[in-house]
């Protein structure tokens, strides 16, 4: 088969990163967007407030739930998903389709959900889940990170337990040990063709 357009020159330019909660997908994609300025980190647009430092248009586009239900309807999202059972998130088309008409890689970091939809629109997009040390060093960042309170934690957590078991979907593997080796290894994976379809 030839290579669906995600695929473009035979690579796979669109790659997500998913993996649970607390993991470090975050850290590891903005330290991508650093060290990486010729990879499109997308923005996504999301319903949930800004946390402090938080920039819109840099960290979230950040909308009302008006806002949100009329980029579903103008078909402005490749996909969205309600997270944690309280906001939306979703992933803007536009700017996604420019950069990989330009030939750029893109790198989508999001839920497990948006990961499922983006595989089913673009069946060549390079799935990649990042996966803790272990359960307790999760458990451990998400207490350290200090930004969600003890039921929210919870809640987090329990989605986090059905996430891990879905990382048989995923076509690669990565444990965030370190953020820059992590990181670094999302790169090399980009740069690998795309897997084959059949
Ligand atoms: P946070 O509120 O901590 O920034 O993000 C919560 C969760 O939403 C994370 O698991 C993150 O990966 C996910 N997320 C962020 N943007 C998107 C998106 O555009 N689509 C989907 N499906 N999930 C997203």
């Amino acid at each position: 088969r030839w290579p669906t357009p995600g695929a473009r020159d035979g690579r796979s330019r669109l790659v997500v990163l998913a993996g649970p909660t607390a993991v470090g997908k975050g850290t590891v994609a903005a330290h991508i967007k650093e060290h990486h300025p010729e990879i499109l980190l997308s923005v996504s647009a999301t319903t949930r407030s800004p946390r402090p430092g938080e920039v819109h248009g840099e960290h979230y586009f950040f909308v009302d739930d008006a806002e949100f239900d009329r980029l579903i309807a103008d078909g402005d999202l490749l996909e969205y998903a309600t997270v944690h059972n309280a906001s939306r998130y979703g992933t803007p088309r536009g700017p996604i389709d420019r950069a990989l008409a330009e030939g750029r890689t893109v790198l989508l970091e999001i839920d497990l959900q948006g990961a499922r939809q983006v595989r089913a629109a673009e069946p060549s997009a390079m799935l990649v889940f990042l996966l803790p040390p272990s359960w307790d060093e999760l458990v451990q960042r998400l207490v350290g990170r200090g930004t969600e309170d003890a039921e929210e934690r919870a809640r987090r957590l329990r989605t986090a337990k059905g996430e891990l078991a879905a990382q048989e979907e995923f076509d690669y593997r990565v444990v965030n040990g370190d953020v820059a080796t992590a990181a670094r290894e999302v790169v090399e994976l980009a740069e690998v063709p795309a897997r084959p379809s059949s």
